[in-house]
């Protein structure tokens, strides 16, 4: 018999954890952190023989430090990317030590895509490409003969650097998915909607002598971001201005690059024609960000303007000329949110700063829209029965109703807690 016990990522998005225990060996697939208030999952990790990672982000991979497991399974870039996802974590909460990075990254064993991967005579799996950011899986596994996909993180569309997620998948018949945009209400404007609103924005300010802030999150997001921009400006429709960028997605950039193969083909074959897709990437000279009265645009961290250095840029808001764009979801009680409900005075430091320029928000996704959801669910092989997790509690029950009424089949949508017999 295979069990399936869920630790976390059940009506939430954080957190995602989930066990498989057969009479000989007790697997997880990935080990996260809520975002928000940092909780883990409670896990016996001297019971845990692996953990299986689907990608880099702290919902996925957060809470791996926190405990000593033997070990650990992901794809190569993901490996390099968990490193900067952990010591982010470590700078801002220092609830786990130095030591307990060293001794995570020395149990990571990293494989390729479509790589196989034989954990015990009966437990074999593999990675698909999941398209969510560098080096994100998809991981399928055969236990005891039961074949189960569970899709982590996926963006069945395009993106600028990467390709979409694998649907050509074998069999299955256990699906576990995700279903951060899973209600027919979570309909989002295409990829070139959103870049085109993003070029007018960035234009409009820089005609306008003014200086943008974009704040980012480090993995992903900041990659697509300066690719967007670089491009438009290598092909005339934006005007050449200094792009300076801070924080840890300069880190996450030089990932991105070391991995060339793992990349939108496109990419790839810029990066070897001698282009940088990404632009110069380094540290800003923040002399040059105040002092010049010239137009500029400034990306940085952290995403939701909850820390890093994006907070020292914010006193260039005083300025009406200048604009902030928001990149991505703004959780509630982050300054992001506050920014984006049109507060008119913000306090990152000691002084309090006026905010009189511009704050506008394009959400970009790293994940599918409901669209892309229900298209990936058809491409895929039909499954038996299937499982929801990784959304708000809306979305996972709205999308498991959309899944039993295109698919008629047994859809769970589990709790923190739940035990599942397959
Ligand atoms: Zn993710
Ligand atoms: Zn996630």
């Amino acid at each position: 018999m295979v069990l399936l016990k869920f630790h976390g990522g059940c009506q939430q998005i954080g957190m995602s954890c989930v066990e498989i225990e057969t009479q000989e060996r007790r697997i997880l697939l990935d080990c996260g952190m809520s975002p928000d208030n940092n909780s883990i999952p409670q896990i016996d990790d001297k019971n845990i023989d692996a953990v299986i990672v689907s990608h880099a982000h702290l919902d996925h991979c957060g809470a791996i430090p926190f405990y000593k497991f033997k070990k650990i399974y992901c794809t190569h870039p993901t490996a390099d990317l968990m490193y900067l996802t952990w010591k982010d974590t470590l700078n801002l909460t220092k609830s786990f030590k130095e030591e307990d990075i060293q001794y995570a990254m020395e149990s990571i064993e990293t494989l390729n895509y479509y790589e196989e991967k034989k954990i015990s005579e009966n437990i074999k799996f593999k990675f698909y490409n999941a398209g969510h950011i560098l080096g994100s899986a998809s991981i399928y596994l055969e236990v005891d003969g039961k074949k189960i996909l569970y899709t982590g993180d996926i963006n069945e569309g395009p993106s600028r650097t990467l390709l979409p997620a694998d649907t050509d998948i074998d069999e299955i018949d256990v699906l576990i998915i995700e279903s951060t945009y899973g209600s027919p209400l979570d309909i989002k404007p295409s990829r070139k909607t959103l870049e085109k609103q993003l070029i007018e924005e960035i234009s409009e300010t820089i005609e306008n002598g003014g200086k943008v802030i974009i704040p980012v999150f480090a993995i992903g997001r900041a990659q697509e971001i300066l690719l967007i921009i670089n491009n438009y400006m290598r092909s005339g429709k934006l005007k050449n201005v200094p792009i300076y960028t801070d924080g840890s997605l300069i880190h996450a950039t030089s990932v991105y690059l070391s991995y060339v193969n793992w990349l939108n083909p496109k990419v790839k074959n810029m990066i070897e024609s001698g282009i940088n897709p990404f632009g110069d990437v380094k540290k800003a000279d923040e002399k040059l960000v105040f002092n010049k009265n010239e137009p500029c645009i400034i990306v940085s961290t952290s995403g939701m303007v909850q820390g890093g250095p994006i907070l020292k840029y914010l006193k260039l808001l005083k300025d009406p000329k200048n604009k902030i764009i928001l990149t991505g979801y703004q959780a509630e009680g982050t300054l992001g949110r506050a920014l984006e409900e049109g507060v008119k005075e913000i306090q990152p430091f000691k002084n309090k700063i006026p905010v009189r320029g511009n704050v506008v928000k394009i959400e970009f996704s790293a994940h599918g829209d409901y669209n892309s959801l229900v298209r990936y669910i058809k491409k895929i092989p039909k499954p038996e029965k299937a499982i929801v997790m990784h959304g708000e509690r809306y979305q996972s029950l709205s999308f498991a109703m959309t899944i039993w009424k295109t698919l008629k089949i047994p859809t769970y949508v589990p709790v923190k807690g739940t035990i599942l017999p397959i």
